[in-house]
């Protein structure tokens, strides 16, 4: 369960935090509770922190967020034509996992934010892949197995464009 004091700890975790953010969410205005989101999603995460890490150690050189592409993808393969996006499971809204909880409080707040959120990242991914991007996302929770996840991103880097991506296989099969 996401409390209040989960926003405490990460806002305080944070260099340039201002004091109000470190109060609890639920005391903020919902325009600050915005600012303060938007400040702890603009900077990087340790989870992309390990996934870039881990794409390094593999010797792949990609970019970070590529302004001109759909979602500023977190990391870019311009010359595969790939792109890895590395989603918070809250944020992002990971299905059946257990990081998703939704806040108990100000559900009316929270709710279209986070549905907003899961549409934009499914309408990124389909601009990418009409444009022929392959797209991975890896999760939050899934980083507990940094040796799984290291699988995956070799099979989908090393997997020829256009092919089935490994994130949504089903989309491919002939109905
Ligand atoms: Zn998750």
């Amino acid at each position: 369960m996401l409390t209040a004091g989960y926003y405490t700890d990460l806002a305080a975790s944070m260099d340039h935090v201002s004091a109000r953010l470190q109060v609890s969410m639920d005391n903020l205005s919902p325009e600050d509770r915005s600012k303060a989101m938007r400040r702890v999603r603009s900077r990087d995460t340790t989870p992309e922190l390990s996934v870039r890490r881990l794409v390094h150690a593999m010797g792949y050189r990609y970019r970070l967020h590529v302004a001109t592409l759909p979602g500023r993808p977190d990391l870019a393969f311009p010359r595969l034509r790939k792109v890895l996006f590395v989603h918070g499971c809250f944020w992002h809204g990971h299905r059946r996992c257990g990081k998703q909880t939704t806040p108990s409080s100000r559900r009316e707040y929270w709710l279209p934010k986070l549905d907003r959120n899961k549409q934009r990242d499914r309408r990124n991914r389909r601009l990418l892949r009409k444009a022929g991007w392959g797209v991975l996302v890896v999760w939050e929770c899934q980083l507990k197995n940094p040796e799984a996840v290291a699988r995956r991103i070799r099979r989908f880097l090393e997997s020829p464009v256009g092919s089935s991506s490994p994130l949504l296989p089903a989309q491919n099969l002939p109905a």
